[in-house]
């Protein structure tokens, strides 16, 4: 592991990279000790890059059509974010954030501060065994170069019924997938089913944090990808929202870890199979605040409100047995 790449990691736009920094502080001293600053103010502090390639400099296309925002009654804000999550992109890779926020989710699971492009080619790499379900984002062209990597596509692969043994991989990735799934809690127990213990399931799905997720049965039908595209694979079947966490843990997993980059532009989601095998560090403020939440009694239209707020307050955070009990609390179906 070269200093010199290490270094071209540099100050991300990231949050958890400063819980990182919290954690680990090693080789790190220049850096000022962490404190909780509102997302926009870190945005302006902090220069940006790109933790699949290094870049610097991003562009930003539009990507929501007028017909997806009122099929998903998305207000401007909500708009803007989700079109930056999926439109902001790095020049140099072209990946977008919520690739970059993958990326990050990644190199944590894999405790590397390598860019991504850079690990998947390093020696630290070759015996992690990765089963990707669907292309991730931009982040294929580099997972593909893994000597542990399987690539998975629909309608080939099932993600309902994944045709591999109990804890075959390491890590199993996809990306803004699981929206089109039936059964996303059923899909997400596969994933878990066929990560070794200690492993972990990393993924990003489209998340509107002001709201619970909705269950778009009974709706008219509604597409992702190129307006005029109406094939299964794109059919929206869930928009997720600030209970997105309570998906893999009914699904059986041990822990949820959220990443958010330029929250709440996009995150990703973690969820391990059994203890984590290492430790990965994110910010954990929000299981302070629902360790006391779920102590308050209150009606649950009132809880349901606490766990938007939640969501819009807090960028990187873990999932645990407070959040659990939270839950319960709410009634949402989690173990
Ligand atoms: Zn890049």
């Amino acid at each position: 592991m070269g200093s010199a790449r290490e270094s071209a990691v540099g100050p991300g736009w990231r949050h958890e990279q400063i819980g990182f920094r919290q954690h680990d502080t090693r080789d790190k001293p220049e850096h000022p000790p962490w404190r909780w600053t509102p997302a926009r103010d870190i945005m302006q502090a902090m220069t940006r890059s790109c933790s699949v390639c290094g870049g610097t400099t991003f562009g930003n296309l539009t990507i929501l059509s007028d017909k997806l925002v009122a099929e998903w009654d998305l207000s401007p804000t909500e708009a803007d974010y989700v079109n930056r999550q999926q439109g902001e992109y790095c020049l140099s890779c072209h990946a977008n954030l919520r690739s970059i926020v993958l990326a990050d989710a990644l190199r944590a699971v894999w405790g590397t501060r390598l860019l991504l492009r850079d690990f998947c080619q390093s020696a630290d790499a070759a015996t992690t065994s990765v089963l990707e379900l669907n292309q991730a984002g931009m982040l294929h062209p580099y997972l593909a170069k893994l000597p542990g990597h399987c690539l998975a596509v629909y309608p080939d692969i099932d993600m309902l019924a994944l045709p591999y043994a109990d804890g075959m991989f390491d890590v199993v990735v996809h990306s803004d997938t699981l929206e089109h799934v039936p059964d996303p809690v059923r899909a997400l127990a596969e994933c878990l089913r066929v990560t070794r213990p200690g492993g972990a399931v990393c993924y990003t799905v489209p998340v509107v944090v002001g709201r619970l997720s909705r269950d778009r049965a009974g709706l008219p039908p509604s597409h992702h990808g190129p307006p005029d595209d109406t094939r299964d694979d794109f059919l929206v079947h869930t928009e997720f929202g600030a209970d997105v966490w309570t998906y893999p843990m009914r699904a059986g997993c041990s822990e949820v870890r959220i990443f958010g980059a330029d929250h709440p532009t996009a995150h990703a989601i973690v969820a391990f199979r059994g203890p984590p095998a290492i430790q990965v560090p994110v910010e954990t403020k929000a299981v302070v605040d629902f360790e006391r939440l779920a102590a308050i009694q209150t009606e649950e239209a009132t809880r349901q409100a606490m766990i938007v707020d939640v969501m819009r307050r807090s960028t990187s955070w873990r999932v645990t047995a407070p959040l659990r009990a939270f839950g319960r609390l709410l009634r949402l179906p989690i173990r």
